[in-house]
């Protein structure tokens, strides 16, 4: 068992003892690039909330789960309402709460969840997986017509260490275990998972599975996906276990049909991952590259030459102006030029080799060392707090992500960019880093910030419609980590292509015919 961390804020990221304003100087950056304006949140008691589930129903969820563990307070329900994309917290500053669960209910065994599961199929309720609550492309906003209510299936209580196998280099985890409460109990076996995305602190081992989640280390220790041998999971149909080998030939793998399933195949209810020993060094460095497209290159010699460090990021020239690569820093001025990160972790003797190839190698394709940096390494959890201060001063940001080869990397850079300002106008920043190189290519994040219309909502969307555009049109995928949810549906039909979409929808009607797991969630 672990202790949770404190309950995310109900409109913010994170804690919400860590809430505050924009430093001095980010202010004065945003005021004279952007400008700024008053917009503050509505008072959390008066957001307005769906109805409460019936009272049978509530009577009869109690007698699955306990009657301690079904909740139906305006806060329990508030706190499980939507995700964290910038969307989802404008709706809930303007006191929108229409997508809230009728009910929470925590289950606590896989019996649980399974007879949860039978119990909407029968009375036709909604039912939506709720992990960490971190998603940000409306993973946690279920469809509700046609149903009897909609039920948040919090995995609050799946907190465990299942089990350890040192000889294997594995661990079975449950799903409901936050980033931190997993490294925790990783770590008394001197073990980590190595899986570090900036939404850590409150993101869950399952939702990192169903989602497809990537970290800030992938480059040392892999994307989630990678991670992860094997998946108990509950579906209408009943139990899945999957992953009794470290690689086999029986057939498609399954597995890959879980991971990304984002909850509307079945729930999650245990996560066999490959583990590694803690690192007993970690050296980060800071390096300059003249232009965006040579820091790129220099990530794909690396990526190819087979000499990767653990984290690898490279911010673009926007980027490394703002410097928000170091978020606790935003507004310094880093000197020009693009910022590249390089993160070495493992044994003192790993880390000196893999340190000396990767920098003849960076040295030779003309980057400038700068020395050790702690800055980033210390700051990296603090950069999702500066939307919401930027949103409290009527600035819109938001972030958005996608993944392709690296002969296509900047023609797809160049027009997301394109897009963005278009849809957004004078004045609007967009920014771009990668951090997940593959040796065919890489992902390339953005952060756009623009000052808030009138209808901030109604503006996003059409700036994220055109980006979306943009990448598919140009042959990229609609998401490298952040998943499909309900956002990007329709651009994951025309990536994958009508029989992609069949497929899809075949899976669905199998495994959850009557459609109560996470309605309106990832299929076309
Ligand atoms: C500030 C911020 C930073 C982020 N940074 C990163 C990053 O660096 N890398 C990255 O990959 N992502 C990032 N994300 C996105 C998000 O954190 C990931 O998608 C994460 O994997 C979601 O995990 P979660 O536990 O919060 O899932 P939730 O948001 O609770 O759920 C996500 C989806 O999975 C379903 N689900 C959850 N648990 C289960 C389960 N046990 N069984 C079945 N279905 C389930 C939900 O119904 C939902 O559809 C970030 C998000 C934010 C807000």
């Amino acid at each position: 068992m672990s202790t949770p961390p404190p309950e995310m804020h109900w409109s913010r990221w994170g804690d919400p003892a860590e809430a505050g304003p924009l430093s001095e100087s980010a202010f004065a950056l945003v005021d004279a690039f952007i400008g700024t304006a008053d917009t503050p949140a509505v008072d959390p008691a008066s957001v307005r909330l769906s109805a409460v589930l019936g009272q049978e129903l509530l009577d009869e969820l109690a007698g699955i789960v306990g009657v301690e563990h079904v909740l139906t307070d305006h806060d329990s329900r508030l706190h499980r309402t939507r995700g964290k994309s910038t969307p989802d917290m404008l709706k809930l500053r303007a006191g929108d709460g229409s997508d809230s669960p009728d009910a929470v209910v925590r289950p606590g065994t896989h019996d649980e969840v399974a007879a949860l599961i039978a119990w909407a199929v029968e009375r036709h309720v909604a039912v939506v997986p709720f992990g960490g609550g971190t998603s940000v492309v409306g993973g946690l906003v279920a469809r509700r017509e046609g149903y009897a209510g909609v039920v948040s299936l919090d995995l609050v209580r799946f907190d465990k260490l299942l089990a350890v196998d040192t000889d294997s280099m594995t661990a079975t985890l449950e799903p409901g275990l936050r980033g931190p409460a997993a490294e925790a109990l990783l770590a008394e076996h001197g073990l980590t998972l190595g899986h570090f995305p900036q939404s850590f602190e409150y993101a869950s081992i399952g939702g990192f599975a169903v989602t497809r989640s990537s970290g800030q280390s992938s480059a040392g220790y892999g994307r989630f996906d990678s991670l992860v041998v094997g998946l108990r999971v509950a579906t209408p149909q009943g139990g899945l276990v999957l992953g009794n080998s470290p690689a086999n030939a029986a057939g498609p793998d399954l597995r890959e049909v879980v991971m990304g399933s984002e909850g509307a195949f079945g729930v999650v209810t245990a996560v066999t991952v490959r583990v590694r020993r803690l690192p007993a060094v970690k050296v980060y460095e800071s390096w300059r590259w003249d232009s965006f497209a040579g820091g790129a290159t220099a990530m794909r010699t690396l990526a190819q030459a087979g000499v990767l460090p653990t984290v690898l990021r490279l911010s673009d020239e926007n980027e490394t102006q703002i410097n928000l690569a170091k978020p606790a820093e935003v507004g310094g001025d880093s000197g020009g030029g693009c910022l590249m990160i390089t993160g070495f972790e493992g044994t003192q003797e790993a880390v000196d080799a893999k340190r000396a190839a990767v920098t003849a190698l960076l040295t030779g394709l003309g980057g400038a060392g700068l020395g050790e940096d702690e800055g980033w390494s210390s700051g990296r959890f603090h950069g999702p707090y500066l939307r919401d201060s930027l949103l409290d001063v009527g600035v819109l940001v938001e972030t958005l992500e996608t993944v392709t080869f690296w002969s296509n990397l900047h023609r797809v850079y160049d027009a997301v960019k394109s897009a963005l300002t278009s849809a957004l106008g004078e004045g609007t920043l967009v920014l771009c880093h990668i951090s997940h190189v593959y040796e065919t290519g890489a992902s390339l994040y953005f952060t756009v910030a623009a000052k808030q219309a009138d209808d901030p909502i109604a503006q996003w969307m059409g700036a994220k419609a055109a980006a979306s555009d943009a990448i598919i049109d140009n042959g990229a995928s609609i998401t490298h980590h952040h998943a499909v949810g309900q956002d990007h549906k329709p651009w994951l039909a025309r990536e994958i292509g009508p029989v992609g979409v069949q497929m899809l929808r075949a899976l669905k009607q199998e495994l959850d015919p009557s459609g109560v797991l996470n309605p309106g969630v990832l299929i076309p």
